[in-house]
């Protein structure tokens, strides 16, 4: 991987606040369940979204116990503004029977026994191990997955192939920035489609892969 001190850098200078998504916010004094629970809501929608949702659920209910005990009705009300309710209150209730009855009502904390809960995908699982824990995971969401293949670091198919790329390739340094880093951007200026080229940071290091129509 090429440059990559002077990508990092650039986009840690551009993107300095830690704090702007709902889960990276929640790092500051984590509670272990809360941040899987919204890392489960956060799936398929967008961050204000998971935001509502999560503060409407917590305000109710912010244990396993609260959880397993809410009324299907109520608990898919509660989250509507995240999508996909019917589904991610299933999930929910799942997870929360699992954490409550196998793991002694604590969220594990390595990625096999994460892994282990149907309903908890690796993303998930390298959030939930990054921001509950502070440990050394890079969980890779759609912006994690393209913009590496967009600069040229990498080529790969999936998020998981990316994921073991850069855990080869990117140096630990790095990793508790990138997730972030790699959202906000992939949110504001390198988008899915016509991404913002003529005010990209990192412009001058980028082979544009795959991009047809830039800005
Ligand atoms: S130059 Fe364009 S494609 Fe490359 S990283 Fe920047 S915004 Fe994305």
């Amino acid at each position: 991987m090429k440059h990559v001190k002077e990508i990092m850098e650039a986009l840690i200078k551009k993107f300095p606040d830690l704090n702007l998504t709902t889960l990276n916010g929640m790092r500051k004094k984590p509670n272990h369940f809360k941040i899987l629970i919204s890392c489960l809501l956060s799936l398929r929608t967008q961050d204000k979204n998971t935001k509502i949702a999560s503060e409407r659920l917590f305000a109710v209910a912010d244990t396993p116990k609260k959880i397993i005990n809410l009324q299907d009705k109520k608990l898919e009300e509660l989250i509507f503004s995240s999508g996909h309710y019917k589904k991610k209150a299933q999930i929910l209730k799942h997870v929360s029977n699992e954490i409550l009855t196998k793991f002694n009502n604590k969220v594990p904390d390595t990625k096999e026994q994460l892994l282990s809960i149907k309903g908890i995908g690796p993303k998930t699982a390298n959030i939930v191990l990054a921001f509950a824990f502070d440990q050394y995971a890079l969980p890779i969401d759609t912006h994690c997955h393209r913009i590496p293949n967009r600069i040229g670091w990498i080529t790969t198919k999936t998020p998981e192939q990316t994921e073991k790329e850069l855990e080869k390739k990117l140096p630990k340094t790095y990793w508790k920035e990138f997730n972030h880093v790699f959202v906000q951007f992939g949110q504001t200026i390198c988008k899915p489609i016509s991404p913002k080229c003529s005010e990209c940071p990192i412009n001058k290091y980028c082979k544009k892969i795959n991009v047809e129509r830039f800005r």
